[in-house]
């Protein structure tokens, strides 16, 4: 128990650190509120609007300048928009469930040995997303209707599978319209930003926003969590008593890169670049856990299998970090398609008809924690046959009104050439030029692809069983090839919570006062992430325990009268 105990702390102390000691001397503004809500994310916005619409007295801290990017694609069931699309029927809640708790694996905090059939995830977590995310997300829809904001479901599901894996089709949307006379900034690039529209929203049930105000430790009486100290951008300190409780949205630590590795030791390996919030540091998750909370003993990273790495590179830290201009454009979109992968040997390692929460993992075996994607001229006609979706989908959705448009065929053909001017991209005329530009053994990546063609054509994979409708020869010149690895975005193994979003401590004991949501609090994700086809899963759950903390806070109230809040 030492052992572990030390390997996870390592010899400076424990990771979270100690909590700071702030002077009697230091200026100190004092505020009283009901409902405290510390981050301005997908969780926070979503609570701000509950919390506003039930009349609650309510302030929101953000530490940066700004909200934090609000997640517009959201995995709900049985909501309004799902029924009028003819949704409703087609998720089966149990078969929902099942899907969500057969995927998480747990491995040994010391050496990373898969515990067999060790469950970390809450079931009643599970079960209360899929009972309550329908009608949240429809209170949420009502709210921004007003704006001319739609939510709407996308029915179609490819297939219906990816490979052997069932889709769930919880995906929907919030389309934000180009409005004349709208809130500063909500549109952005030509497009319409749902952001402004929800600070606009909480501003009219009278919701306050402190920006530049970050969490620095939580105030406690009588073992009750009361209310927050925060810094200002002046450096000074506020103090916010709140009656009601508060509730903790700070995301999780996906930007602290070295607690990252610490923490995530097997998704950090995988991963080569970085595009995610920015500010969000495990500033929360280390003030709960001072003020007694319990996170849970696994790490989980939400990872997309797009990050590109030059030839002959490494996934692992340090990561590249997107730039604020094309942002998340910059990154490789065709990584998720089921086109032939390699590894460093030339050789193939899996089935690539895989989610991508299922491929990005067992790079860690191998050669650099890498691998390479190989496409031909004819990729854009396997695009459209591979028929991913979600946020795997290149080929506009045949749904009206669209809920994903995919990159689509002229700007993936823009950000093709751009990562080939990069040096990212490699282009060859024969599969030997190829493998000379991504430093794989010529022969043997020939004599893989030999095979890979030869079984395309008799539509049988004999060595990893890809389905015959995704096994497509290679063999339209020019060849191309990336060499790839894991985008992370953030990371989910977060606080211990009860299903009333309650932080609970070591013992399992409820820390009053002390609500969690989203990328903060955990419980819901084992260590390989979220099933990518349960489209939305991580916003949905974040947005349906917003509300519901809110709810259990405003309990006994006029909005919520005792006995009645049990949906
Ligand atoms: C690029 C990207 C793509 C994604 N795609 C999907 C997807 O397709 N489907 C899906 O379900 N999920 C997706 N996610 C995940 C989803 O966005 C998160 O699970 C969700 O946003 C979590 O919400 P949150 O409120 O916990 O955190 P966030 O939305 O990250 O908000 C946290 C907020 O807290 C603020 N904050 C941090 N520290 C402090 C502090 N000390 N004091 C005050 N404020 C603080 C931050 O500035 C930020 O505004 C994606 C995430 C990223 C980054």
């Amino acid at each position: 128990m030492e052992n572990k105990q030390k390997s996870i702390e390592g010899s400076s102390g424990p990771w979270y650190g100690a909590e700071p000691e702030i002077p009697e001397s230091a200026p100190m503004e004092t505020v009283n509120t009901e409902i405290l809500i510390i981050g301005g994310g997908t969780g926070g916005m979503t609570a701000a609007i509950f919390a506003g619409r039930m009349g609650a007295k309510t302030l929101v801290i953000e530490k940066n300048a700004t909200v934090g990017y609000y997640k517009t694609y959201n995995g709900v069931i049985d909501s309004r928009a799902q029924r009028e699309a003819g949704v409703k029927g087609k998720i089966d809640k149990e078969d929902l469930v099942q899907e969500l708790l057969h995927y998480p694996a747990q491995y040994d905090d010391v050496d990373r040995r898969l515990i067999e059939n060790a469950n970390p995830v809450d079931e009643k977590l599970i079960r209360l997303w899929v009972e309550e995310s329908g009608v949240a997300i429809d209170i949420l829809a009502d709210e921004l209707s007003e704006y001319g904001i739609r939510h709407v479901a996308e029915t179609d599901v490819g297939d219906g599978h990816h490979g052997k894996f069932k889709i769930f089709p919880t995906h929907t949307k919030f389309i934000v319209p180009l409005l004349k006379g709208g809130p500063k900034g909500h549109v952005h690039g030509g497009v319409g930003v749902i952001e402004p529209w929800l600070v606009k929203k909480a501003k009219s049930f009278g919701v306050e926003f402190r920006f530049n105000t970050p969490l620095v430790k939580f105030v406690k009486r009588n073992n009750k969590v009361i209310g927050a100290i925060a810094r200002k951008k002046n450096g000074d300190y506020i103090r916010i008593e709140a009656s009601r409780g508060v509730l903790l949205c700070t995301g999780g630590y996906s930007d602290d890169h070295e607690l990252f590795a610490k923490l995530n030791p097997q998704a950090a390996a995988v991963t080569s670049l970085y595009y995610g919030q920015k500010g969000n540091t495990g500033d929360g998750l280390k003030a709960a856990i001072w003020a007694g909370g319990e996170k849970a003993r696994y790490g989980t990273a939400g990872l997309f299998d797009r990050g590109m790495v030059k030839p002959g590179g490494k996934a692992g830290p340090p990561f590249r970090r997107l730039g604020p201009t094309l942002g998340p454009l910059d990154a490789f979109h065709m990584g998720s398609q089921p086109f032939l992968k390699v590894n460093m040997d030339g050789k193939r390692f899996l089935n690539e008809a895989v989610p991508y929460d299922v491929i990005i993992y067992p790079l860690q075996y191998e050669k650099n924690h890498v691998c390479n994607v190989i496409w031909d001229s004819k990729y854009w006609k396997n695009i459209e046959s591979f028929r991913l979706v979600g946020c795997c989908r290149q080929i506009p959705s045949p749904t009206k009104p669209r809920t994903y448009e995919g990159i689509g065929k002229t700007i993936n053909r823009v950000l093709l050439a751009r990562g080939a001017m990069t040096g990212y991209i490699q282009k060859a005329d024969t599969i030997e030029g190829l493998a000379r530009k991504l430093r794989l053994p010529v022969a043997q990546f020939k004599a893989t692809v030999d095979r890979y063609n030869k079984m395309a054509k008799a539509g049988v994979d004999e060595d990893f069983g890809k389905p015959a409708k995704d096994l497509i020869a290679l063999d339209n010149p020019p060849f191309y090839g990336v060499t790839n690895a894991g985008w992370m975005m953030h990371t989910t193994d977060g606080l211990r919570i009860n299903e009333d979003m309650q932080v609970l401590d070591k013992e399992g004991g409820v820390i009053g006062g002390l609500y969690a949501t989203g990328d903060v609090a955990g419980g819901f994700f084992g260590t390989n992430y979220y099933p990518e086809l349960i489209v939305g899963v991580a916003s949905g759950k974040t947005i349906t325990f917003a509300r519901h903390a809110v709810l259990h806070m405003m309990r006994g109230t006029d909005t919520v009268p005792a006995g009645s809040w049990g949906f």
